[in-house]
């Protein structure tokens, strides 16, 4: 594995290992590996020759009141766990040489980043789409993995690659859990332990939704009852909604498409946002 730093170093890197037709596939993270990650990593090794990480915490994905300068970070301990998987090329570049001095260029995602944690973090999507977009012009992937965990920052790429014509596959991994369900999150480590068991109320909320749809509950307002009756316990519920899985906007009882039912909620100080989709998957393209 070669651990990258620069744009330059990258390019040069990536096309010699596309030598002799070679596909590319990236995993884009902010790092603090866990196994969501790496499940992201197989399905790329699964689809391609060549598999590129990348590890960047984002500034502007940021609001000015979040964890941007606690954000968990572990280099030699993601590095390894990128080597041991098989990862073919490590990209870690510093903020400047992401956002260099003068920089101010920026991707506005529509209507998509708009509502669920859109209405919460103002400016969240356009830095995610601005990342994104200018790691896809620096790695040139032909396919691209994200997690069904952010699964409106899926919507808000997959509608990104397709408005701005870039020639890039993307494909959505199912949500990886712990054992007793709790989604994996880079932030699960600022829980205590007595925080950890009570935010297995938001999977099992979730997971409650998902019994009741599939013994025939078709009706939004009584599958988000049954979901809210778990989620009532965190500390802080900031959105519990059932949206239509292509277009975010509230589902349409009976539910006759697939749907997302999307919670974002704090536990103690920590913000965790976890889903599950209802129905064949659309927008998101997870099952
Ligand atoms: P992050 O490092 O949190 O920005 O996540 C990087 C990528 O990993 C994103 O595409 C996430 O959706 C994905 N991801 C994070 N947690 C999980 C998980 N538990 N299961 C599957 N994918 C995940």
């Amino acid at each position: 594995m070669q651990t990258i730093t620069t744009v330059a170093k990258l390019r040069s890197t990536i096309s010699e290992a596309r030598s002799g037709g070679k596909s590319v596939g990236f995993v884009p993270t902010m790092g603090y590996l866990h196994d969501g990650h790496l499940a992201l990593v197989q399905a790329s090794q699964m689809q391609c020759d060549v598999t590129v990480v990348s590890i960047f915490v984002n500034p502007t994905q940021f609001g000015p009141n979040e964890d941007l300068s606690v954000y968990p970070r572990d280099f030699p301990r993601d590095e390894k766990l990128c080597h041991d998987a098989g990862v073919a090329i490590l990209f870690a570049p510093d903020a400047q040489e992401v956002y260099p001095p003068g920089f101010h260029t920026f991707v506005e995602p529509g209507e998509l980043a708009k509502p669920l944690c859109g209405s919460f973090r103002p400016g969240h999507f356009r830095g995610v789409a601005t990342v994104v977009s200018k790691l896809f012009n620096m790695v040139q992937p032909d396919v691209a993995f994200f997690g069904q965990k952010d699964f409106q920052q899926c919507a808000v790429v997959r509608r990104m690659v397709s408005d701005l014509n870039l020639p890039i596959e993307i494909v959505t991994v199912p949500t990886i859990r712990e054992s007793d369900g709790l989604a994996m999150s880079s932030r699960n480590r600022y829980l205590s332990e007595e925080e950890r068991r009570r935010a297995l109320a938001i999977s099992r909320g979730l997971f409650a939704a998902v019994a009741e749809f599939q013994e025939g509950e078709r009706n939004a307002r009584k599958l988000l009852a049954m979901a809210k009756q778990h989620l009532d316990t965190v500390d802080r519920l900031q959105y519990l909604e059932l949206v239509d899985a292509d277009t975010l906007e509230p589902a349409q009882s009976p539910l006759g498409r697939p749907a997302a039912l999307c919670a974002a909620a704090y536990i103690g100080s920590t913000r965790l946002i976890d889903n599950v989709v209802l129905g064949i998957s659309g927008g998101c393209g997870a099952e």
